[in-house]
């Protein structure tokens, strides 16, 4: 009998098309939240817009500090006072509390870790409420609610310490703070995990099932057949009483649409294509992909990597688009591909455009704050906690 990725890893091996942009065009209804920018949003073709942006910009001065995530686009980065991972970019602004307003070009829930961790003084503003994250959206509060209670009943929620991504919302941060859990990057989940099986004998790991499992098989010596998948959408997460029992980690069944289309059959393809290529992949990457490369770490290793690889060496990234791009771009004494023959943006981010910025930043100056992403107090109390038990991991 034939095991489809599918029954193994409960991974769905058609990406939604519409989560995926080509060429930053389309839309991804499951990760929207539907909201129009009030007031008048700049036209894409309108000749002035880098020109309105940099007055903006110089007119709020200090008072603005523009955050931007490595996957926004060119036009967008232009204009960012520092760029990076979310947790890198949230420490970021904490350290800025002159600045008034953050403004963070990325996703939500970044959005929301910055207003966590900077001062009650500060806004933070995203530039189109619509930029979410299909991968956070997969875990709701009910749904973790629900996995929680089905822990309880078989009688091992006592002996699960909850790890949470930082690719979370902010209620599923406060979930984990809750519970005793630590929130993780994707540069230190190996530690996190470390940590969490000092505190108890489970794992629930939460959204993304690939770095969970990744982490756990790839550097922990843990076996497949250890790793369980709970899938929200099913009964008692389509499993049995006993699986949940047995397993050593309970993975969420969610992934990132971008980092999930990597196939074998891409890395196959590009080491035909180009002899000699180094394969280089994001840990959220499905499980076989991740065997199969050559190094795997988070977006900062693989620009690190890069940074110090040889002159004339060849590397094919699995991660985003518009990253890979502008890394191919700094290192043209290298050759550096996309590991898939398809572009493949993340349809959430391309959501900040520079009309977007130029709006954000023209209402601040006009005195409006437009899209301030507010978390509640009770809920950030908790959050904080589990970020703070990632800070304090050795
Ligand atoms: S790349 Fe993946 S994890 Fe990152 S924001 Fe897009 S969908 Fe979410």
């Amino acid at each position: 009998m034939t095991t489809t990725i599918t029954e193994t890893y409960g991974v769905d091996p058609t990406p939604t098309p519409l989560a995926l942009l080509l060429l930053g065009r389309e839309a991804d209804p499951n990760s929207e939240r539907g909201v129009e920018c009030p007031g008048d949003l700049p036209a894409a073709s309108d000749p002035d817009l880098v020109e309105r942006a940099r007055a903006a910009k110089a007119a709020l001065g200090d008072r603005v500090f523009i955050l931007g995530h490595h996957y926004q686009r060119d036009e967008v980065i232009e204009f960012a006072d520092v760029t990076g991972d979310s947790f890198k970019l949230a420490r970021d602004a904490a350290a800025r509390p002159e600045a008034e307003y953050i403004v963070f070009c990325g996703v939500h829930f970044m959005a929301e870790s910055a207003d966590i961790l900077t001062g009650d003084a500060q806004q933070v503003v995203l530039p189109d409420l619509a930029a979410g994250c299909s991968m956070a959206d997969m875990a709701t509060a009910e749904q973790v609610a629900e996995c929680w209670d089905a822990l309880t009943d078989a009688g091992i929620a006592d002996v699960t310490v909850p790890v949470s991504y930082m690719n979370s919302s902010a209620d599923i941060k406060a979930f984990t703070g809750r519970h005793g859990g630590t929130i993780c990057t994707s540069s230190n989940a190996q530690r996190a995990l470390e940590w969490a099986y000092e505190q108890g004998e489970k794992v629930l790991f939460l959204p993304d099932q690939h770095l969970g499992r990744n982490t756990a098989v790839r550097d922990m010596g843990f076996s497949l057949d250890d790793c369980v998948v709970y899938n929200p959408h099913k009964p008692n997460g389509g499993l049995t009483v006993e699986q949940l029992r047995d397993a050593r980690m309970i993975l969420w069944r969610g992934h990132c649409s971008v980092h999930g289309r990597f196939t074998l059959d891409s890395v196959n393809d590009v080491r035909e294509r180009i002899p000699g290529v180094n394969v280089l992949v994001h840990p959220e990457c499905r499980h076989e992909v991740v065997a199969a490369a050559d190094m795997v770490g988070s977006t900062e290793y693989i620009i690190k990597a890069l940074d110090a690889a040889e002159p004339g060496s060849k590397w094919a990234i699995g991660t985003e688009l518009n990253l890979v791009r502008r890394l191919a771009k700094a290192h043209p004494d290298k050759e550096i591909v996309f590991l898939d023959r398809a572009v493949c943006f993340c349809s959430t981010m391309n959501r900040i455009d520079l009309p977007h910025l130029v709006w954000a930043l023209e209402s601040l100056v006009e005195g409006r704050v437009p899209n301030v992403i507010t978390v509640d107090p009770e809920t950030e109390k908790y959050a904080k906690a589990a970020l703070d038990r990632m800070l304090a991991l050795p």
